[in-house]
């Protein structure tokens, strides 16, 4: 098959290399119908992270077709269309059946060198380094995904790749840092970078009940992302004084700014 092979820092190459099998039970082979690129690829990209081996296969978040299942994966079958979670997770280790699926006990054959850089290991993840596993990651035709019975997530019909696939990394991680914030309905909430994150973050404030999101960035098409999900917006590079002189203008005369920019977003969002 083909997949995105990383050779080193700013170096990497679209080769062919072994089909995926299955190795145990529980695993699933999917052929990759979409995947996309994370903040955390540049990071290997930009050769930050240690534990990269030459040819390692990128990618983490993948989205496919079940074409082969383990003889003991009862949850899947071929046909399956499925989003697959950036972690590997057993779901039945202490850390798993708490629902601490990144911490998962087992699925990293290599936490115990990990725990000597990190100081405690964590569930293997695909296509990120040794250190977390030296799992081959879906930025390729064909994705073997250990403990499938666990992560996949089964897409209902009718909705398209483009609809589901970000539910592999990037949207629970808007999601969370909302989360984290812990937005009541009515809250102003400020969200700092609208790249990917920022924009899922922008989405899930408004989803959890936020009044107004003002925007911070300097990108112009990321900008108007954020305008488009109903942010607020400020080009922090055309600021003339304090950035947060303007934040406190903004959410001082709160009457101004409410009414001007309905929200196309809160109008169609419904929390889950
Ligand atoms: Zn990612
Ligand atoms: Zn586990």
């Amino acid at each position: 098959m083909k997949a995105l092979c990383w050779h080193g820092k700013g170096d990497i190459r679209c080769e062919t290399v072994d089909d995926p099998e299955i190795q145990d039970g529980r695993d699933a082979i999917i052929r990759v119908t979409s995947c996309a690129i994370c903040g955390s690829d540049l990071h290997l990209y930009g050769g930050f992270v240690p534990g990269m081996k030459s040819g390692d296969v990128m990618g983490h978040e993948t989205m496919g077709e079940v074409v082969a299942v383990g003889k003991d994966n009862t949850k899947l079958k071929v046909g399956d269309r499925v989003v697959v979670p950036f972690t590997i997770s057993c779901g039945e280790c202490d850390y798993c059946r708490r629902g601490l699926y990144s911490v998962c006990e087992r699925s990293n054959p290599n936490g115990a060198e990990q725990a000597k850089m990190l100081g405690y290991p964590t569930a293997g993840l695909f296509g990120y380094t040794h250190m977390y596993g030296g799992f081959p990651g879906g930025q390729a035709e064909y994705l073997r995904v250990p403990y499938a019975d666990v992560g996949p997530i089964k897409v209902p019909n009718g909705l398209s790749d483009d609809q589901v696939l970000f539910l592999s990394d990037i949207f629970p991680t808007g999601w969370m840092a909302a989360e984290n914030a812990d937005i009541q309905p009515g809250h102003t909430v400020l969200v700092f970078g609208c790249g990917p994150v920022g924009q899922f973050a922008i989405r899930s404030a408004f989803m959890m009940g936020a009044e107004r999101v003002i925007a911070i960035d300097e990108v112009p098409e990321r900008l108007r992302l954020a305008e488009a999900a109903g942010a607020e917006t400020i080009d922090f590079s055309a600021v003339k004084g304090e950035l947060q002189d303007e934040i406190l203008a903004m959410t001082r005369d709160a009457a101004r700014t409410r009414s001007s920019r309905p929200s196309a977003w809160k109008a169609t969002a419904r929390a889950p």
